[in-house]
């Protein structure tokens, strides 16, 4: 049974007596997005056991055989900083990146929206091609161009998989978030709500659902970094992270008390949905708007 290295750095710190799920990267019985491999850490301490949901198979981590941190989860580019050659255009997409994006809440509605976004296609790796915005202000059916900083590379089929399904690459490792908000051409009213979501798909998610004057926070993952979540500005904060396992809830629980710390505003978290990404636009204004 193979678990990835990222898996095995993000559980070195697990603590006794807590499981975390995870997508089970190799897994044997096909491709996993339900989180079915569960990592425990015995609350008596010891191994960590490792058992996996879809192919049902099990194994303990040594974790004295961990290298941590020997890689780094994100390849810095050094130098002048080569973006891929991507194809933009939506209408030369294969169909499963369609599909795929489709499921993950970005429905290909126009080319001009898909135009926003810069997400393209990348023939050579057969993956979807997600930018990293340092900021990207949408105003109305246009947008400031904005500074990429990185990218991640989401690979599609498994059969023609020939790296692993992510890779990121960014010109400076400590800057590992996007900032993704919408704001009428001119205005500099404050932003109502800042929001912190795990994922790219979720932020744009959100940006869909909402019309102005809400400003996102793309955080890739659960890590609280206080530089990120102080350049947040907002009148009132809600942290929306894919809430399903302890160790998230804990995180993003922190993550808001963190953001009341630094700006003074009040934030709460969002515990009745998973990620936005696979929500009714509705709902994301519902959960966003209906809340003090
Ligand atoms: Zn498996």
């Amino acid at each position: 049974m193979k678990i990835s290295d990222d898996v095995r750095d993000e559980v070195s710190d697990l603590p006794a007596g807590e499981t975390w799920r995870f997508d089970h990267q190799f897994c044997e019985a096909g491709e996993d997005t339900r989180r079915r491999l569960y990592i425990t850490k015995p609350a008596s301490g010891g191994k960590l056991l490792a058992y996996c949901h879809n192919c049902q198979q099990g194994t303990v981590i040594e974790q004295d055989s961990f290298r941590k941190s020997s890689r780094p989860p994100m390849k810095p580019l050094s130098g002048s900083f080569n973006l891929p050659e991507v194809e933009l255009r939506a209408d030369k997409w294969p169909s499963e990146m369609k599909n795929w994006l489709s499921k993950n809440g970005l429905p290909i509605v126009s080319s001009q929206w898909t135009g926003f976004t810069g997400i393209g296609y990348h023939p050579h790796t057969h993956s979807i091609y997600l930018p990293m915005y340092e900021e990207i202000a949408i105003h109305g059916d246009t947008f400031d161009t904005p500074r990429v900083k990185g990218y991640q590379l989401r690979a599609l089929s498994n059969a023609e998989r020939r790296g692993p399904k992510y890779v990121t690459a960014m010109v400076d490792e400590d800057e590992v978030m996007s900032s993704l908000l919408t704001r009428w051409w001119g205005s500099h009213l404050p932003m109502q709500v800042g929001v912190v979501v795990e994922d790219l798909l979720s932020g744009w998610r959100i940006i869909q659902a909402m019309s102005s004057n809400v400003s996102v926070l793309v955080n890739y993952g659960t890590k609280i970094d206080l530089s990120t979540l102080a350049s947040l500005k907002a009148e009132r904060y809600v942290v929306w992270l894919d809430n399903d396992n302890a160790h998230v809830k804990s995180q993003a629980k922190k993550m808001a008390k963190t953001l009341e710390l630094i700006h003074g505003n009040p934030c709460r978290v969002e515990k009745r949905y998973a990620d936005p990404k696979k929500l009714p636009l509705a709902s994301i204004q519902e959960a966003l708007n209906g809340h003090g």
